[in-house]
């Protein structure tokens, strides 16, 4: 009998070991006792933890994961150097100067590992840090899937923005039958200046920024260039559709149609385009829908002619062949599809094939400007004038540094 108490007391004993953590635990005690993360915006995102335990902590790691708009999910794994301790803090700074930035607004989700001289291991719960831009108070504006953060300027201001933003969604919806997702955060800053410091080496003309991973678009807009403003908007904006409805793992958009959205979703094209693009016609200089679908020439009178020609092609395929062609046109290169397969695969002809067919459209649509007809693409505006108010436009804009994107507009990965 006694023998057998004793067998059940070790029986009891044995169990309150396995059950109970608390007992597994007694010589460790590992535990995180504190972790957090401050933004330095634009440049620093620091990283703390305090910890503690019965004997040395000798390991600790900390993982990252920034939101974004990627085939596979990405985590970032940091060996934390320290010397090992019972009680360690530490600190770990993610400097952006060595690494490249963040757009204002963009979530990082990160966690701790730490284990100690024991074995015993501990992971804290993910949490997550918005990398604001807090030198500034942020007003607020929300419609749909578009949000606006603005610090200066009325409401008023900020509800112009969100107007044309609409109007640009609307009508990319109505003629391609792309729309946005997912949301999307504009942040206006009052001006290039201030958009310039918001940014880890800027280029001197830069007036807007789309992160069109993050979802989120910077621009600076003064009060003085709200118009300009407004086209900036609609067009970053349907660069962040474009992406959204065609982002995959395989391949992209060709130049000239993300481009050519983009300006669409404008509105009507632009006189100083406009100039480029006839005299191309009248010249013959027009450049080949294949040159078109790699990035643009950096010299301004071939970038404008560039932009102008994706407009065009653009506005060919949706005048012609309708808004559901477009959506069609879209949805295949989102299953990475290369550019000719697409294209022959909706429209039946290829690269080639476009570009001969939208010769004759424009070629159609053009009529010297001397000759007066009612097809007359240009205005009946003289030539000369014509020129001279392109000169003028394009001397204006390159003096504000806003001209042609390839100058004013640097896109995000
Ligand atoms: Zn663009």
């Amino acid at each position: 009998m006694i023998k057998n108490a004793g067998i059940l007391a070790l029986v009891v004993c044995l169990l309150l070991v396995l059950l109970s953590p608390g007992l597994v635990q007694a010589r460790s005690k590992l535990a995180i006792l504190d972790s957090s993360a401050q933004a330095e915006f634009p440049f620093k995102l620091n990283f703390n933890l305090s910890a503690k335990s019965g004997v040395n902590i000798t390991d600790i790691r900390l993982y990252y994961v920034v939101d974004q708009a990627s085939s596979a999910q990405v985590t970032s794994e940091v060996y934390i150097d320290f010397e090992p301790d019972t009680t360690v803090d530490v600190t770990w700074t993610w400097d952006m100067r060595k690494t490249g930035g963040l757009p204002p607004g963009s979530n990082v989700d990160y966690w701790w590992v730490v284990e100690d001289a024991d074995g015993e291991k501990v992971e804290a719960d993910q949490a997550r840090i918005q990398f604001d831009d807090d030198r500034y108070y942020w007003y607020k504006l929300n419609e749909g899937n578009v949000t606006i953060y603005w610090h200066r300027g009325t409401r008023s201001f900020a509800r112009e923005l969100m107007a044309a933003a609409q109007q640009a969604l609307t009508r990319l919806t109505e003629d391609t039958g792309a729309y946005l997702e997912k949301p999307v955060k504009l942040y206006i800053y009052a001006n290039a200046q201030d958009l310039r410091e918001a940014m880890i080496y800027p280029q001197e003309w830069t007036g807007g920024v789309a992160f069109t991973r993050h979802g989120v678009i910077a621009i600076g807009i003064a009060s003085g260039t709200l118009d300009w403003g407004k086209r900036a908007v609609a067009h970053e904006l349907a660069h962040l559709v474009n992406h959204q409805m065609t982002f995959n793992p395989y391949g992209d958009l060709p130049r000239w149609l993300d481009e050519g959205l983009a300006m669409y979703a404008e509105g009507p094209l632009k006189l100083e385009f406009e100039y480029f693009l006839d005299e191309a016609i009248t010249e013959e200089s027009l450049i080949p829908v294949r040159s078109l679908s790699s990035p643009f020439s950096a010299y301004a009178g071939q970038s404008y002619l560039s932009y102008a020609q994706s407009y065009s092609l653009v506005e060919f395929l949706i005048d012609n062949y309708g808004q559901e062609k477009m959506l069609q046109l879209l949805n295949t290169f989102k299953r990475g599809i290369d550019y000719d397969t697409a294209l022959e695969k909706v429209y039946g002809f290829d690269m080639d094939g476009l570009d001969a067919l939208w010769r004759d459209y424009i070629a159609e649509q053009y009529q010297p400007l001397t000759v007066v007809t009612t097809a007359v693409r240009v205005t009946k505006i003289p030539g000369p004038v014509i020129a001279g108010l392109a000169v003028l436009a394009t001397a204006f804009l390159l003096a504000l540094g806003l001209a042609a994107e390839r100058w004013a507009w640097r896109r995000g990965r």
